[in-house]
């Protein structure tokens, strides 16, 4: 039976992330996915590296603050992969926060990102809101402008994982993990493999199933604590119209919920919503009340895209986040990861719940350090702030 330490399970953002950081801590390190790199929720987010300006009002500073750092290393690391992007809110006579509450928002955003030249802010110009991709400019009060960025998170996954493959990490795909039997040493780990069931020992097993995590985690023997999570929708549509100026980041005319609108390739992407999931994971599909809720967003916004209906839809994809099981919705619900161990010290298996896409890094180094006193010592080979990523072919 081979041997590793850490055997992952989950090829999208945060497994590639913790088979980096293994691989890059020296450590033996084997990743199981059962389709593709990023075929789950990695390839269907809205494809921000972001602080996440809007919990700031929700309270989730030290979220903010983690988040705008990494945005600030993947500008470093990941310079061919995540680009810079103006983003602006655009305040109506009717639009909820006023111009003078999201410049204190975004102080604060600044302040929390060290105020280094990427967190300037300021207002659009009047003179200039004609650039603004035909923006509707009636009872426009103001255009907030700051900045955000904006990446391919397949292809960004799909980076994470060439680095660990050079860093002498592992991986089986298509992979799927059946179960896991703990024992003093860790976890017997058992998968099919090429039409074989295969065992694997693993002093640690992590569960970066995104969705499927849950469902791996039941399939853990004898049984370990597995936080109460919900699974919610989000939507995104692409519409065959280029923008250019930047990222719109625009509030629902249904709900006031924000929803953003952004180039994407030769179109325009919308996204996204929060519609509650109970089902299977695999079964995650666009609904036709989205795409209208998506269409009326950016109608609302562009005149020129008022005769847009779902026949002109030329992409559409849904993704599932993890989050917290809670009685408010799920736009207000942290989006802080949780991270479960089947024991506090030397912790056999390692459940990480929910997370974002900008900080799947942190999220990996946190797990190593979770899983430190489960580990052998190694010599370790590279810190994962200082890896280059590069595009790779998909
Ligand atoms: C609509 C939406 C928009 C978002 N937008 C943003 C954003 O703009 N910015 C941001 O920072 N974050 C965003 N997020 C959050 C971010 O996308 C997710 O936190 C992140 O992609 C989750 O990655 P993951 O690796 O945990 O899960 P996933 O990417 O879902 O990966 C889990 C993997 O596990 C594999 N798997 C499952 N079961 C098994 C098994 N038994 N054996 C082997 N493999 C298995 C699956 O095939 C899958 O590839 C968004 C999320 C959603 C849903």
């Amino acid at each position: 039976m081979q041997e590793y330490d850490v055997i992952i399970v989950g090829g999208g953002i945060h497994g590639a992330g913790v088979l980096q950081a293994a691989a890059a801590a020296g450590h033996r390190a084997l990743l199981l996915e059962q389709r593709a790199i990023a075929s789950g929720t990695s390839s269907r987010s809205s494809k921000l590296i972001h602080g996440g300006l809007r919990y700031l009002e929700s309270g989730q500073f030290a979220l903010v603050r983690e988040s705008l750092h990494e945005r600030a290393v993947h500008l470093r690391i990941a310079a061919d992969l995540v680009e810079l992007k103006p983003f602006f809110i655009p305040v109506y006579k009717t639009t909820r926060r006023r111009p003078w509450q999201l410049m204190a928002g975004l102080w604060m955003y600044a302040l929390l990102g060290g105020f280094d030249a990427s967190t300037r802010f300021g207002s659009v110009p009047r003179r200039e809101w004609d650039r603004l991709d035909g923006l509707d400019t009636q009872d426009l009060d103001a255009v907030i402008r700051y900045h955000d960025a904006q990446t391919d998170d397949a292809q960004l996954t799909r980076s994470v994982v060439q680095s660990a493959l050079e860093l002498g990490g592992n991986i089986a795909m298509p992979a799927t993990f059946v179960a896991a039997d703990l024992d003093a040493q860790g976890a017997i780990v058992s998968f099919e493999h090429g039409g074989e069931s295969v065992r694997a020992r693993a002093r640690v097993l992590i569960n970066a199933a995104g969705p499927w995590a849950v469902r791996v985690s039941r399939a853990v023997r004898p049984e370990i604590p597995i936080p109460a999570m919900d699974l919610v929708q989000g939507t995104h549509i692409v519409l065959p119209v280029p923008t250019t100026a930047g990222i719109y980041y625009v509030e629902s005319p249904a709900d006031k919920r924000a929803v953003f609108i952004m180039p994407w390739h030769d179109g325009t992407m919308i996204g996204t919503t929060e519609t509650p999931y109970v089902g299977e994971p695999d079964r995650v599909h666009p609904l036709a009340s989205e795409e209208e809720y998506l269409l009326d967003v950016a109608r609302r916004y562009f005149p020129s895209l008022r005769s847009m209906t779902r026949a002109d839809i030329t992409q559409r994809f849904a993704g599932l986040r993890v989050l917290p099981s809670a009685q408010q919705n799920a736009f207000d619900r942290s989006r802080e990861t949780i991270y479960m161990t089947d024991r506090a010290v030397k912790p056999r298996v390692l459940g990480i719940y929910g997370g974002k896409l900008t900080g799947w890094r942190a999220a990996a180094q946190h797990v190593m350090r979770k899983i430190a006193s489960s580990l052998p010592v190694r010599v370790p080979l590279a810190a994962t702030d200082a890896l280059i990523l590069r595009k790779v072919p998909s």
